[in-house]
């Protein structure tokens, strides 16, 4: 089973991830994983896509983003699945349609198109969508006093497409992408995240 964490700026995927990794643990092979990154060449294209003194084309960005995906793909995420793990991946395909498609404004369709020739048939099972107001999203991050990369220091404008992209996606795939309010607890984030994971794997 293939299960992937989407949401804007502060939403808490990484937070959620590990903790839904940890009760799925108890009962099944488990492996949690993130994008752009999870394996030395992804981690290394991350670095690029994030790094201050990079100012870059949207189509080079999205390119860079589907090319990571796919290795992380190859090399990582695949493997897990044959071997009969349920996958955790922190952002996929859907943060591409929602960041580069949308927000950048390249559109929706092109974006689609790079992303299904690097992923060919394996979209994700089912996608956690954990659903926040970008300025929300954004005052907790400044809290956290997280250093700043290049992507997440874009206005609030661009926040606001980004969330808008997670909407309109929501509402296209209503069968894959379940939708969590992430403006609540890491607890009971968790726990609502959890129901759907569950009940998803035992039907
Ligand atoms: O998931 P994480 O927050 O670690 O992502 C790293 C950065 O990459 C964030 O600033 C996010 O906004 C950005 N990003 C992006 N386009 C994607 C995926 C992530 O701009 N497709
Ligand atoms: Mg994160």
């Amino acid at each position: 089973h293939f299960i992937t964490f989407e949401g804007p700026e502060g939403s808490g995927k990484t937070t959620v991830i590990s903790r839904v990794h940890e009760a799925l643990s108890e009962k099944y092979e488990t492996m949690a994983t993130r994008e752009p990154g999870g394996i030395a060449i992804s981690e290394k294209i991350r670095e690029l896509l994030l790094s201050k003194d990079n100012d870059m084309d949207a189509r080079t960005e999205a390119l860079l983003f589907a090319a990571a995906r796919r290795q992380h793909l190859v090399e990582k995420v695949l493997p897990a699945l044959d071997a009969g793990k349920i996958v955790l991946c922190d952002r996929f395909i859907d943060s591409s349609i929602a960041y580069q498609g949308i927000a950048r404004g390249i559109g929706a369709d092109g974006v689609m198109d790079i992303n299904r020739f690097a992923i060919e048939d394996h979209i994700p099972d089912l996608t956690i969508y954990l659903k926040l107001d970008p300025e929300i999203g954004l005052h907790r991050i400044e809290s956290n006093k997280r250093d700043h990369n290049r992507l997440d220091a874009e206005k609030i404008n661009f926040h606001k497409d980004v969330v808008l992209g997670y909407n309109e996606l929501s509402e296209n795939y209503p069968c894959r992408i379940k939708i969590v309010d992430a403006d609540q607890s890491p607890e009971k984030v968790t726990r609502d995240a959890l129901e759907i994971i569950n009940q998803y794997l035992d039907q």
